[in-house]
């Protein structure tokens, strides 16, 4: 009836990606607690562009949202982006020297709007890759983790958190890269064997009875030793403890952290947590430098020397060494120590090196101030274990429970200052005249154009001093927490959305964002909260502090870890910490899809906050995806080349090849190997669909709905394809509910490809196209007519059923595709197959009788095929079948035309015994037969098959030989042995169709 054309990939995609947005098909307002299925996507770093990792990630999402949604759910998926506090500020710089402009020479404030310009640019660019992929997210949603909203949430998480002493200031030894000039949290280290150096190094005894010897990695830190740490039970050095060494090389001055001056005699100590049998036995102990060292320094209250500046350099406590780089001071102390004697000796020795896993630049661990969350605590930690061990969160697969929860046991308190500007400006305001810490929100401020004031200086859109114009110019740019906000919006309709209640705050809202009232009318009334300045005519907001109402407050310079942000994702992205409708209805989510790797990162302390914070789990189930490796099962990486880039496979084969692909591979538990070639195979399976989809629809009557009344009843084959596709409907539902994508996904192409195109479709066309006797009469030939249209139409009718079901079963998966093809069909009722029904097992449409009697037809049908294959048949050519099988009758009587169609024969010959001049081929006990006479070759072919059969028999001998072989046992790799058992049971089922096929030729042969 009408032609679709060739599929078009790129077409049909960048029609949807767009129509999808523009109709906002994926939005749901408000989405009632019992019906909805809320999921958080894992925000993508707002630098850089996706890569084949994201690409699953964000397939194996949609699936479950659009497998969702059709079964009736209200599915809620909010997207978004987080700011990657050290890496975009790591991008940014580096743009920003490309420009030949210096981050230090611009400043904080300065840098922070390069940023700013920076982020929209690259979000956009991001997102359009997610819409390229067919992402069924809500964009109406669409956050940031340093959005309005969110740099609310993290003041309000972070003041709950340091009120309830969860977090603290102290000194700490953290790992500190000199390069990106900032502490990195343990998680973020990686540990590198590396080839070194261990120097032994001689300290004299102070009362110049020898010396002890020590060894070190790194020699630079001695100047910053302020003990030698001996084992209290080693026999060698029993009788020097309470003695005191001089520190070699230092003439010095040196300054402890807490401003003391430090002595270069150094006492000789007992501590349990030294090694007898590494190294001498004896250990420098530099407690400012050194994880262990710092233990120790605090268990023996020992002073505390840097010796190094942020950038790795040797500072004043380095005496003579001061100023040079920490490996320069590390050659120029040895050849020192070498001049005076004082250096042992020095062995190779391999040790492993913690790096930066960023720039991969060597950390030095460093005593710093830092800020921590004391997530060892009972109240955080008791609860993030409970959940999981009592199953309210459940991971998939379930081996990461085990290992969530050991690393649980062993938590560590988290680090969350980092030295960097990009990023959440800790909340904490030092009192200089009371030395005592401020933790601000809007919550310490009554009206509210004070609280939008604070919020705007905290997050450092406007500074202390402002001018009412910046204020409105802020006020009306768009803001972050929503496409279609301004910053007030959000304010006003968002964030103190409570504040409407009361008749007074509601006024002064008015008043303050009314467009007739200049703002300044309000900022010159005479509260305290603001001075004005009339020389330069800015105001300046006043902070006081809490303990002594000082004025002189100065605002912590460390931003916030950036995982310390996205832990609130799961209900910042809802409003918390309001209470708001969408907190109450979707949260907790119902599912998280995350990679491994930041399990620990991220998964691990959005429990944590979650439970802690919004008083819930963040999730119901974590499902936990494997990594996408190359092909022989490496990682992806851009030095080694192998990098297959996700959206070049979208332009080449389409996103549905894509995500089928990513789909069909996932695993549980596996990683995927993933090549081209997997993409252009399932490419061909789109094609397969698409023009299955053209023939039906080139052959629906225009009417067929009006017809349907009409239709002839089922055939056999009707029946088996709908039992088929009941059944694969089962399949596919429970593989979905289990997670298991792969299941599901190889469940559909079987039945697609396998069953529906390669045996229904052209079962089918013998009811299409059927047509009556020309030389019937007149009379009968009408009957006739209607006979045959009522059978089309049946078969019509049982196409579009099946593919009308096809197209809905695969929509998660190919979601452009299915959706374009859904679009012609008569039975779309809905405006995008998105929002149709997930096709359910319907057991009146089972019927295993027939499903066993065609599947039988079908065997048949293969083995005539392979048989005509083996004689070397032309695949045109009709020929005569001879059959000889009692029982076989009534299934070959019923199905003559589908095999004299689909096998090409001219006839079928019922016979009871072989005719003579003729080669046999069977199927269980029906026998069937060819003449010679139909073009076979007999000679040719029997020493061709002779040749054949010697060259199994050779290859068999050698395999054998080989698995016979103990050495190949034991040393092939598992796979290598499994592969040639697989080619041994390959060969003997060829050696033994060989066998018969001879014979039976042979036989053929000797007759003629
Ligand atoms: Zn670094
Ligand atoms: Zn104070």
């Amino acid at each position: 009836m009408k032609d679709i054309g060739e599929y078009d990939h790129r077409a049909i995609e960048a029609e949807y990606a767009r129509r999808w947005i523009e109709k906002a098909i994926y939005s749901i307002k408000d989405a009632k607690r019992e019906e909805k299925f809320s999921v958080v996507i894992p925000p993508p770093n707002v630098t850089g562009s996706l890569h084949m990792g994201h690409a699953l990630n964000a397939t194996l999402q949609d699936v479950v949202c659009r497998w969702q949604r059709m079964l009736g759910r209200s599915v809620v998926w909010v997207p978004g982006f987080d700011h990657a506090g050290i890496a975009t500020q790591y991008v940014v710089d580096k743009k920003l020297q490309q420009e030949g402009k210096n981050r230090l020479e611009l400043g904080r404030e300065e840098f922070l709007k390069e940023v700013w310009q920076w982020v929209p640019i690259s979000r956009n660019s991001i997102r359009e890759q997610l819409e390229k992929i067919g992402v069924s997210v809500d964009w109406r949603r669409e956050r940031f983790t340093l959005d309005e909203g969110f740099s609310r949430a993290v003041r309000y998480a972070f003041r709950k958190l340091y009120e309830d002493g969860l977090i603290y200031r102290g000194e700490y030894i953290i790992n500190w890269c000199p390069q990106d000039l900032t502490a990195l949290s343990d998680l973020e280290v990686e540990h590198q064997e590396e080839e070194g150096k261990l120097y032994y190094i001689r300290y004299p005894l102070e009362d110049g009875q020898g010396y002890i010897t020590v060894a070190t990695t790194r020699p630079e830190t001695m100047l910053g030793d302020t003990a030698i740490a001996v084992h209290p039970q080693d026999e060698r050095y029993k009788h020097l403890i309470g003695k005191r060494v001089k520190l070699p090389l230092v003439s010095w001055k040196r300054e402890s952290m807490s401003g003391e001056e430090v002595s270069e005699y150094i006492p000789i100590i007992a501590d349990e947590s030294v090694r007898m049998d590494f190294g001498t036995g004896a250990v420098k102990i530099t407690p400012a430098h050194d994880q262990n060292d710092f233990e120790v320094g605090k268990r023996h209250k020992l002073p505390f020397v840097k010796v190094m500046d942020e950038r790795g350099r040797m500072n004043q406590n380095a005496g003579e060494f001061a100023l040079l780089d920490r490996y320069k001071a590390r050659e120029e102390i040895v050849k020192k120590l070498e001049e005076l004697g004082l250096l042992e000796k020095i062995e190779s020795h391999t040790h492993a090196v913690g790096k930066c896993y960023r720039c991969k630049t060597t950390l030095e661990p460093m005593v710093s101030v830092q800020w921590f969350v004391k997530v060892s605590d009972k109240r955080i930690k008791d609860t993030a274990i409970k959940v999981v061990e009592e199953g309210k969160i459940k991971f998939i697969p379930e081996g990461w429970r085990k290992i969530y929860l050991q690393w649980m046991e062993n938590l560590k308190d988290w680090c969350i200052s980092r030295q960097i500007w990009w990023g959440h400006r800790i909340p904490v305001w030092y009192c200089k005249s009371c030395g005592k810490e401020n933790v601000f929100t809007d919550d310490d401020f009554d009206r509210v154009y004070d609280k939008i004031i604070f919020n705007l200086i905290a997050d450092g859109k406007i500074g202390y001093e402002f001018t009412p114009e910046e204020i409105e110019r802020v006020l009306h740019s768009p803001s972050f927490v929503h496409p279609e906000m301004t910053v007030l919006d959000f304010y006003k309709s968002f964030a103190f959305h409570k504040y409407h209640s009361t008749e007074m705050d509601a006024n002064s809202l008015r008043l303050f964002f009314s467009q007739d009232l200049n703002p300044m009318a309000l900022l010159t009334e005479k509260r305290s909260r603001y001075r004005y300045d009339p020389k330069s005519k800015n105001y300046r907001f006043v902070l006081r502090c809490k303990h002594c109402g000082s004025e002189e407050l100065e605002q912590e310079r460390d931003v916030l870890d950036t995982w310390f942000s996205s832990a609130l994702w799961p209900f910042g992205v809802f409003g918390w910490p309001e209470k708001t409708k969408d907190l109450e209805n979707l949260y907790p989510t119902n599912l998280l899809i995350t990679g491994f790797d930041i399990i620990f990162f991220w998964v691990a302390r959005m429990i944590m906050m979650g439970t802690y914070l919004a008083g819930g789990i963040p999730f119901e189930d974590v499902y936990i995806h494997a990594l996408v490796r190359d092909e022989k099962g490496q990682k992806m990486s851009k030095t080694k080349g192998n990098v297959i880039d996700p959206l070049d496979m979208v332009e080449k084969y389409g996103a549905d090849a894509l995500r089928f692909t990513l789909a069909i591979l996932t695993q549980q538990g596996k990683d995927i190997k993933l090549s081209e070639k997997r993409f252009e195979g399932y490419k061909h399976f789109a094609n397969k669909l698409w023009n299955a989809g053209r023939f039906i629809l080139m052959n629906l009557e225009h009417d067929l709905l009006q017809n349907l009344p009409y239709a002839a009843p089922p055939k056999s084959e009707d029946l088996w394809i709908f039992t088929r596709l009941n059944r694969t409907i089962q399949k596919v539902n429970k593989a979905l509910s289990e997670y298991e994508f792969s299941e599901a996904s190889q469940a559909l192409y079987e039945f697609i490809w396998s069953e529906f195109c390669d045996w229904y479709l052209e079962m089918s066309k013998l009811r299409l196209y059927a047509k009556p006797d020309e030389n019937l009469p007149q009379e009968e030939r009408q009957k006739e007519e209607l006979r045959i249209k009522a059978e089309r139409i049946s078969a019509q009718a049982t196409l579009l059923s099946v593919f009308d079901r096809i197209l809905k079963l695969l929509h998660p998966f190919m979601p452009y595709i299915t959706e374009k093809l859904y679009s012609y069909l008569p039975t779309a009722y809905q405006d995008s197959i998105s929002l149709a029904s997930y096709p359910q097992e319907n057991p009146q449409e089972i019927f295993p009788e027939v499903e066993q009697k065609v599947e039988k037809l079908k065997a048949l049908i293969s083995s005539i095929r392979a048989l005509r294959s083996d004689l070397k048949l032309e695949p045109s050519r009709r020929i005569k079948l001879y059959c000889k099988g009692e029982g076989w009758k009534e299934l070959l009587q019923e199905f003559e035309k589908h095999i004299l169609s689909l096998a090409k024969i001219e006839e079928l010959i019922y016979v009871k015994e072989r005719p003579s001049n003729t080669i046999a081929g069977f199927y269980k006990d029906l026998e069937f037969f060819v003449s010679v006479e139909e073009g076979i070759k007999v000679e040719e072919l029997l020493s061709s098959y002779q040749k054949r059969y010697q060259e199994v028999l050779k290859s068999l001998d050698s395999l054998e030989k080989k698995l016979n072989n103990q050495e190949f046992l034991k040393k092939a790799p598992q796979e290598e042995v499994q592969k040639a058992q697989n080619i041994k049971q390959e060969l003997l089922s060829e050696k033994t169709k060989l066998e018969e096929l001879i014979k039976s030729l042979q036989e053929v042969k000797v007759v003629s």
